[in-house]
């Protein structure tokens, strides 16, 4: 079997010496290695108001929380962030261990919409536009749309805060404001 030996500091042949022990055939050095099994969970993640399935590999006796951020594999991979885990018996709960989990409900976090009101004027006009969840937006930053320049004026985030100076990540913005400033 091989293992990663931290002697020298290659993955090199063991044996094994025990249920959870084995021997480096190298430089004899004895290592414990957990071996827990992965389990694969139905996923279902949402982007906006579309929802696809697919799934999440993680450890059986891993504990899973909401909030938590998983890696999504649907033939891509995506990161999301747990938003409910629902149990064999279908409830919903916020912490659960990896094996009681049948479903876990998740935000995608690697590919957000970002929500728009574009003032031009009296004039607003909501607009969605796809971004990379880790993209920042800054207030006062100018933004090219449809050939317009905007100005970020002030951008609200999911936790309630309303920002008139600062940035943040697409995957914390509610909404952003901004204002009309010239054609291009
Ligand atoms: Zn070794």
């Amino acid at each position: 079997m091989r293992i990663y030996c931290d002697v020298c500091m290659d993955e090199t042949e063991h044996e094994q010496i025990k249920k959870d022990t084995f021997r480096c055939r190298s430089c004899g050095s004895v290592v414990k290695v957990n071996p827990e099994r992965d389990v694969e969970i139905k996923a279902i993640i949402s982007t906006g108001e579309l929802s696809e399935v697919g799934r999440v590999k993680v450890k059986e006796g891993e504990d899973l929380r909401v909030g938590d951020e998983l890696i999504f594999e649907d033939g891509e991979y995506r990161v999301g962030e747990i938003r409910a885990l629902e149990l064999k018996d279908g409830r919903r709960v916020k912490v659960a261990r990896a094996g009681d989990v049948r479903v876990v409900w998740l935000r995608n976090v690697s590919e957000v919409f970002v929500k728009f009101s574009l003032h031009k004027g009296a004039v607003t006009t909501p607009y969605k536009m796809v971004s990379s969840g880790e993209t920042e937006f800054e207030v006062g930053e100018r933004i090219n749309i449809d050939n317009c320049l905007f100005r970020i004026t002030r951008i609200k985030t999911f936790d309630g805060r309303v920002l008139k100076r600062g940035k943040a990540k697409a995957k914390e913005i509610k909404r952003i404001y901004a204002k009309f400033e010239r054609k291009l």
